[in-house]
């Protein structure tokens, strides 16, 4: 008889889980509390696949910038007060050191790009491929301290064996056609590339099929010696040989009812995706000093940003929204703010661990328990890798990449 799995949370790290345990002959359920057509954070973010990214949120100068930008209630970054972001705080600023960096980077590099790999063979088996763009990412700064900032990456990023060069002020214009870009200059990160989300969210679930169970939330755990037996959802109670909780930014709360401690928080992020834009974008950017990217995709462009520590919740606050767009307009004129009008916002949780880094590993407490969430701004990119590498973990077998710094664990 085949192992069962039920995965709690199908956004894209549950549903890839899911994915990769059903090939190894696993009898996968995947539970999730949204209706089949909500997809938690994995639909309306920005599709951007960064290996770029390799300098973790939690970074040397990061906690000086969160104050900088703090008291601007239209800017990218904010948060709410409660204890559990208090503590979750305390953690981050103890990582925002060189050492962390240096000991994270080349792992997420790696992550990144096995992820990537994984993404074309996962889109092409799921009849998707033409969803994934090999056009790269650049990085557009305003102001000559932060292009500076971002060209001093240049020649760490090669260290770490990406492919990225300088962007010079008159080739900006090359990002679009007969686009108008006000900024210094920029950096290109060739390595990168960009898919639409819900293209393969959708193929994923179809392909899962009725393996998903929508409108189906976990509510309680059962316990018994050292192994999780069932959980119990406001549908039914569900049994099996193991339990994987990626229930994104949600996991926190639900890993104490497995009695496991995780600090989460969640960043809370909004896009806005307009089906005609006034001028076309060709390749994706991100707009440095506003934090805001720019994806063109199946449906139109997207516009992505902000960052709100927050408990999870999923109301928006139009001061974050109206700061996207005034950013967008200082780098790209052509993109003013009527533009957006009458385009419904989208809301997303990253969930966000307080090192920067995803939590992925067996539970410590209980035998038949895996954890797969904490990807914060690159969950999207990482959802292959953490879908293969959970099932090599349900698989016993040892995993492809070491785990050691990604326990969930690691802040007992
Ligand atoms: C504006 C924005 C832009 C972004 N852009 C990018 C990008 O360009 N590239 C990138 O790599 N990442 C990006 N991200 C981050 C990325 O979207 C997330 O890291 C990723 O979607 C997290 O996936 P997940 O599966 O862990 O969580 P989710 O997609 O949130 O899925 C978790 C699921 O668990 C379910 N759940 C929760 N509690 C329960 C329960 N008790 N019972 C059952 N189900 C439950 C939820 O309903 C949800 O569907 C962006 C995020 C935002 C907000």
């Amino acid at each position: 008889m085949p192992r069962r799995v039920v995965v709690i949370g199908g956004g894209i790290i549950g549903l890839s889980t899911a994915y990769y345990a059903l090939q190894k002959g696993f009898d996968v359920t995947v539970l999730d509390r949204d209706s089949a057509d909500s997809y938690g954070c994995s639909w309306g973010n920005s599709g951007l696949l960064v290996p770029s990214h390799f300098v973790p949120l939690a970074a040397p100068g990061m906690v000086q910038l969160g104050l900088k930008m703090l008291p601007n209630r239209q800017g990218p970054f904010g948060f709410s007060f409660s204890l559990d972001v208090l503590r979750w705080m305390m953690i981050f600023a103890r990582h925002c050191n060189p050492r962390h960096v240096e000991r994270s980077q080349q792992l997420l590099v790696e992550l990144c790009l096995a992820s990537v790999s994984l993404y074309e063979n996962l889109a092409s088996d799921l009849g998707v491929s033409a969803t994934i763009h090999k056009r790269g990412l650049a990085m557009i700064c305003r102001d000559s301290s932060t292009l500076a900032h971002e060209l001093a990456m240049v020649p760490r990023a090669a260290k770490l064996g990406l492919n990225a060069v300088e962007i010079q002020q008159k080739d900006l214009q090359k990002l679009g056609e007969s686009l108008e870009i006000v900024a210094k200059g920029g950096v290109m990160y060739n390595s990168d590339s960009d898919l639409t989300p819900g293209v393969i969210v959708q193929a994923l679930r179809d392909q899962l099929g009725d393996r998903i169970k929508s409108s189906c939330e976990v509510k309680s755990v059962i316990v018994e010696n050292g192994k999780v037996s069932a959980v119990k959802t406001s549908k039914e109670e569900f049994v099996a040989d193991e339990f994987v909780l990626a229930a994104g930014s949600w996991s926190g709360e639900l890993a104490n009812d497995f009695g496991l401690k995780m600090p989460m928080v969640a960043g809370k992020g909004y896009s806005l995706t307009l089906p005609n834009p006034p001028s076309s974008i060709t390749t994706p950017m991100i707009l440095v000093e506003g934090r805001v990217a720019i994806t063109p995709m199946t449906g139109g462009t997207r516009f992505g940003g902000t960052m709100e520590l927050t408990r999870p919740d999923l109301s928006i606050n139009q001061n974050r929204l109206a700061g996207i767009k005034k950013s967008v307009e200082s780098f790209l004129p052509q993109f003013k703010e009527a533009a957006f009008q009458g385009v419904e916002p989208w809301v997303g949780l990253r969930p966000c661990s307080p090192d920067g880094l995803p939590y992925i590993g067996r539970a410590p407490n209980l035998s038949n328990l895996t954890v797969a969430t904490g990807h914060a701004m690159m969950g999207m990119t990482l959802g292959p890798i953490t879908g293969h590498l959970v099932t090599q973990l349900l698989c016993e077998e040892p995993p492809n990449l070491s785990l050691e710094l990604l326990k969930p664990n690691r802040f007992c």
